[in-house]
């Protein structure tokens, strides 16, 4: 099979690259390079031995994206391109709905016109709405989210939806994230967010390497079991892998359905904080503050759509994911030194 991935050289479309490559598929990644480096393409040849396609383009340019599509004639698009901070979202309105839902309907027109049908998406947990008890199944009402950015997922399903149901000829399946962390287990390749990051792992990998000083524990009085926001963490080797199992699924089905990838488990962030110790062999200092603004105490997902459609199952554990994320910021603090 051959897969072009948009925004392949980023955090999930770089693991996603590699459990093709592994499985013996053809990849080429499609990326502006806003948030990734090219030096990915050479760190995915150095794990798998088979150098993946690159082509740096916009998904926005539609004309670079057909002849992406023309020379490289792929059988299905896994589409991880797009803007992901939920708090610039709400700064930078126009500029997400641009990229992400302008960005899409470009590479939809582009896929049209040169024949390909067939879509992965990347969507996420964040569009089911608040109210909803966990664990989220995928039939639960998504009506709207609460940032910009949410929105841009729903609105790209349900243009994907509409679009299924107007010309039967599409593929298209939602993946719907949980909360990835980790990095494949060889450190070449994981996440590593400029300045200070916004997301909970990346935090403490910092902290655990000295280079903050103490996680901030966002809320510790949620009706959860030690008073922490509770998520449900995937390895994001499992998640790649989880497209791996979508892609076989999205070649042979038609029409267009969300699958939710997540491991059905929730872990609180002081659980984070604790496997996270256990990884890299010293206290993690912390402290408990106010809420943050937006957050639910906890979700997570249901997995039973992605076994019975997909035969897909999370394998790694927390322990390995922060063991995973703890040897890859090793690496890089080799590479800075
Ligand atoms: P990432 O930022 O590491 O990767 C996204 C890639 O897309 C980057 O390499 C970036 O340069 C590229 N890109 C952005 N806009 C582009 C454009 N207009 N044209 C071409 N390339 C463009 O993010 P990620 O964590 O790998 O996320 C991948 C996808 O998964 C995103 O759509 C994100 O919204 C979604 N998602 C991520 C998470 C998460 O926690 N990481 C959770 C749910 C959903
Ligand atoms: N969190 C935290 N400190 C941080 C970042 C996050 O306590 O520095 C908590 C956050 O309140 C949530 C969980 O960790 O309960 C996961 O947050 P993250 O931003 O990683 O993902 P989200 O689920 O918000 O997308």
């Amino acid at each position: 099979m051959k897969a072009l991935l948009t925004g392949g050289t980023g955090f999930i479309g770089s693991h996603t690259a590699v459990a093709l490559l592994e499985a013996g598929n053809e990849v080429m990644l499609y990326d502006n390079l806003y948030n990734s480096s090219e030096r990915v393409v050479g760190a995915i040849e150095e794990i798998t031995g088979k150098k993946p396609g690159f082509m740096k383009g916009d998904i926005r340019d539609e004309a670079r994206m057909k002849e992406c599509f023309t020379t490289f004639k792929p059988d299905l698009v896994i589409h991880f391109a797009g803007l992901k901070a939920v708090g610039e979202s709400v700064a930078k309105p126009l500029e997400y709905y641009d990229n992400n839902v302008g960005g899409t309907l470009a590479m939809l027109r582009a896929m049209r016109e040169t024949g390909c049908r067939r879509l992965i998406f990347s969507s996420s947990a964040t569009v089911y709405d608040l109210h909803n008890p966990s664990p989220y199944i995928e039939g639960m009402p998504v009506t709207h989210a609460t940032s910009p950015y949410g929105e841009t997922k729903i609105q790209i399903e349900t243009i994907l939806r509409d679009l299924a149901k107007a010309e039967s000829d599409w593929s298209f399946v939602n993946l719907r994230y949980f909360n990835p962390i980790g990095a494949h287990p060889s450190g070449l390749i994981g996440e590593d967010p400029n300045g200070i990051p916004n997301n909970l792992v990346p935090y403490v990998a910092r902290v655990a390497h000295g280079r903050l000083p103490f996680v901030r524990v966002f809320g510790g009085d949620y009706p959860t079991r030690d008073g922490t926001g509770v998520r449900d963490y995937i390895h994001v080797m499992d998640l790649a892998e989880g497209h791996a199992a979508a892609a076989n699924y999205c070649l042979t089905h038609k029409g267009e359905i969300p699958i939710n990838l997540g491991t059905g488990r929730g872990s609180s962030v002081l659980d984070i904080i604790h496997a996270y110790e256990k990884a890299c062999g010293h206290e993690i200092p912390y402290k408990i503050m106010d809420r943050r603004a937006g957050d639910l105490p906890s979700f997570f997902a249901s997995a039973d759509r992605a076994k019975s459609l997909l035969g897909w199952t999370a394998k790694r554990g927390l322990e390995e994911m922060c063991r995973d994320s703890w040897n890859f910021e090793q690496h890089l603090a080799g590479k800075s030194a």
